[in-house]
C-alpha cells in the first residue's frame, strides 16, 4: 500500500478519508512508538500529511511527505527524520517549540479573534480538554475560544500562558479541527499580564481594571460619595468634563431603554469607574502595541465587581473608552443574582432578563459588541433567555467544567486517588473559595472516606455542595506537594486522564453539549432577522 505517497495531497488543509486516516495513524503509532495516534488528527496540507499522537502524557506529532519533496512550510519543524514506504517522516515531540512552529506554519492553528460571531469560551485547566470542547460545539455555529484562562487560574495551576496555548493548539490538531479557534487571556489586571499573554500568542484580551475600581461607591452615604467624587475630579484630568456631559441627562436607546444619569446614579458611576477609564485605555494601548502585526480583540470586564452593573455605568464606560479610541468586542457586566461556580443561576430570572436586554440594547447602540457572560457553566435555566435577549450576540465563558469532568473521571476510575485528593482539598476549601462566588458548605458533605466508591461521583460531582468544593479547589489539587517537594497528585491526574482520555472527552462532550443546546443560537439569529 502506497499510503504515504497518496495521503500527501497538494491542496490546503483537509482531513484524510477515514480509511486512509485509520491506516496512516496505525502505521505512525508503530513507527513512533506512541501509545496511540489519533485517526481524526490525520490531515493533509500542502504536500504533506500530519498525524498527532501520545505516549503516556507526552504529545507527539508526525509530518510526512514524499522522499525528496519536503514542502517549504515544514522548514521550521525540527525533529528526528526517518523514512518509511518511500516517504520521509519527521517525528516531533509535542514541545512548545514544535507547537509554536506548527502554529506559525499552519493558519488553522493560529488563534483568531472571535469577532461578532456568537462565541463559547472554554477554559482548560487540565490541558487535555480541547477535543471534548470541540465535539460539544460541533455544528452549533459558535466560534470556540479554546485557550481561555485567567491569570488567577494560571497562577493556581502553575501554568504559564504559553503552556495553556500549546495545549489548545495540540488539542485542535489532535481533533483535526480546521475551522479556527480563539485564545482568550482572561481577567488581565496589569500591563505585565498583557505583555505575558500577548507574547505567548493570545489574541483576545479581557481587561479587568478592578484594581482602579472603587467598588464601595454604591454603598457610600451621600457625604462620602461627594468626597470621593471630588477626589476623582482632582485625580483624573478628564473628569472635569464629565459633569457637563452626563450629569442630569437621560439617554434613550431603541425607544425603550432610558438611562438616567442624575444625582447618585451619575456620581456613583464616576466614582466607581473614574480611575478605571484611563487604566483600561493604558492596557488597551499596550495590547495594540504588542499585537500590531496580528488581528486581536478586547473585552471589557466588570463582572467581578461587587455590585450589579447599572445602565448608567455601562453607558459611561463605553462612551469614555470609545472616545479614547478603544474598540472592544465584548462587555462583561456584573449581573443581578448569583452566578456561582458550577451550579445553576440563583436569583430572579425576570429581573435578570430585563437587565440582559438593557445591556444588549446599550451594546447595539455603541457599536454592536457582544455581551459576555462569565461563570457561565451550568446556568441551564437561563441559557434560552440569554440567547434571545442578546439576539444571539453574546459570548459565554466556562472554565471549571474542564476540571469537574476530570474529577468525574477520577471518581469513576480511581476512587482511591479521588479520596486522597478530596481529603486534601477539603482542608483547603476555606482558603480557595475566598476569591470565588459560591455558597457550598463542606459541613453538609460527607467525607470521602465514609462514602462507597459508587457514591463519590454523585456526592462530589453531581450534587451542588460537593461540586462547589471540588470546583474551586483545583489549584490545591494540582499543586499539593509532599514533604520532599514532589507533586502529590498532579502527575497522577494527568496520567489517569491520558489513560482514560476517551472517557474524559466523552464526559466533556456530554456535559457541555447540554449548554450548547440550551443556548440555541440558530433560533436567536432568526429572531434578529424578523426584528
Ligand atoms: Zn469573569
Amino acid at each position: 500500500m502506497d499510503l504515504f505517497e497518496t495521503s500527501a495531497r497538494s491542496g490546503d488543509a483537509a482531513p484524510l478519508a477515514p480509511r486512509a486516516a485509520k491506516g496512516l495513524s496505525a502505521a505512525i503509532r508503530n513507527l513512533a512508538g506512541w501509545d496511540r495516534a489519533y485517526p481524526e488528527s490525520a490531515i493533509s496540507h500542502l504536500g504533506a500529511w500530519i498525524v498527532a499522537g501520545r505516549k503516556g502524557t507526552a504529545r507527539g506529532v508526525a509530518v510526512g511527505f514524499p522522499a525528496g519533496k519536503r514542502p517549504r512550510w515544514t522548514s521550521g519543524l525540527k525533529g528526528a527524520q526517518t523514512s518509511a514506504q518511500g516517504a520521509t517522516v519527521l517525528l516531533l515531540d509535542g514541545t512548545h517549540e514544535t507547537l509554536r512552529a506548527l502554529r506559525e506554519a499552519l493558519p488553522f492553528l493560529q488563534p483568531q479573534p472571535t469577532g461578532k460571531t456568537p462565541s463559547f469560551g472554554f477554559g482548560d485547566r487540565t490541558g487535555m480538554a480541547t477535543p471534548g470542547h470541540l465535539l460539544a460545539l460541533k455544528g452549533s455555529g459558535f466560534f470556540p475560544n479554546l485557550a481561555q484562562q485567567s491569570i488567577r487560574e494560571m497562577t493556581r495551576t502553575q501554568r504559564a500562558p504559553a503552556e495553556v496555548l500549546d495545549a489548545a493548539v495540540f488539542g485542535a490538531l489532535q481533533a483535526g479541527h480546521l475551522t479556527g479557534f480563539g485564545a482568550d487571556a482572561d481577567h488581565l489586571k496589569t500591563l505585565d499580564d498583557v505583555d505575558r499573554c500577548a507574547e505567548a500568542g493570545f489574541v483576545s484580551f479581557t481587561l479587568d481594571a478592578i484594581e482602579k475600581v472603587i467598588d464601595a461607591a454604591p454603598r457610600m452615604n451621600d457625604a462620602d460619595l461627594e468626597q470621593a467624587y471630588q477626589k476623582i475630579l482632582a485625580e483624573v484630568p478628564a473628569a472635569k468634563g464629565w459633569e457637563k456631559k452626563y450629569s442630569g441627562k437621560t439617554f434613550t436607546f431603541e425607544k425603550k431603554v432610558a438611562v438616567r444619569m442624575e444625582g447618585r446614579a451619575f456620581r456613583e458611576a464616576i466614582v466607581k469607574y473614574g480611575r478605571a477609564i484611563p487604566y483600561w485605555v493604558e492596557m488597551g494601548k499596550r495590547v495594540y502595541q504588542k499585537k500590531k502585526d496580528r488581528p486581536c480583540e478586547i473585552e471589557i470586564a466588570v463582572d467581578e465587581t461587587g455590585a450589579v452593573t447599572t445602565g448608567a455605568e455601562h453607558v459611561f464606560i463605553t462612551r469614555e473608552l470609545t472616545e479614547r479610541g478603544m474598540i472592544f468586542q465584548g462587555f462583561a457586566p456584573r449581573f443581578v443574582g448569583e452566578f456561582e461556580k458550577g451550579v445553576d443561576y440563583k436569583g430572579e430570572r425576570k429581573v435578570l432578563e430585563d437587565s440582559v436586554i438593557e445591556h444588549a440594547v446599550l451594546a447595539r447602540a455603541h457599536g454592536g459588541y457582544k455581551i459576555s457572560v462569565h461563570s457561565g457553566s451550568d446556568k441551564f435555566s437561563i441559557y434560552p433567555m440569554i440567547a434571545k435577549a442578546t439576539q444571539g450576540r453574546f459570548h459565554l465563558k466556562t472554565a471549571g467544567t474542564s476540571w469537574m469532568e476530570a474529577v468525574r473521571v477520577i471518581a469513576r476510575k480511581d476512587p482511591s486517588l479521588f479520596r486522597e485528593i478530596c481529603d486534601t482539598v477539603r482542608g483547603q476549601f476555606a482558603k480557595d473559595r475566598a476569591s470565588y462566588h459560591i455558597s457550598g458548605d463542606p459541613a453538609k458533605v460527607p467525607a470521602p472516606l465514609t462514602l462507597k466508591d459508587a457514591d463519590l461521583e454523585r456526592v462530589y460531582v453531581v450534587e451542588d455542595d460537593g461540586r462547589q468544593i471540588m470546583h474551586v479547589t483545583y489549584g490545591s489539587a494540582f499543586t499539593a506537594k509532599d514533604d520532599g517537594g514532589r507533586w502529590l497528585f498532579r502527575d497522577r491526574i494527568f496520567a489517569l486522564l491520558a489513560k482514560e482520555e476517551d472517557l474524559y472527552t466523552d464526559c466533556l462532550k456530554k456535559h457541555l453539549s447540554r449548554h450548547v443546546k440550551g443556548l440555541k443560537i440558530r433560533g436567536a439569529k432568526r429572531a434578529t432577522v424578523q426584528a
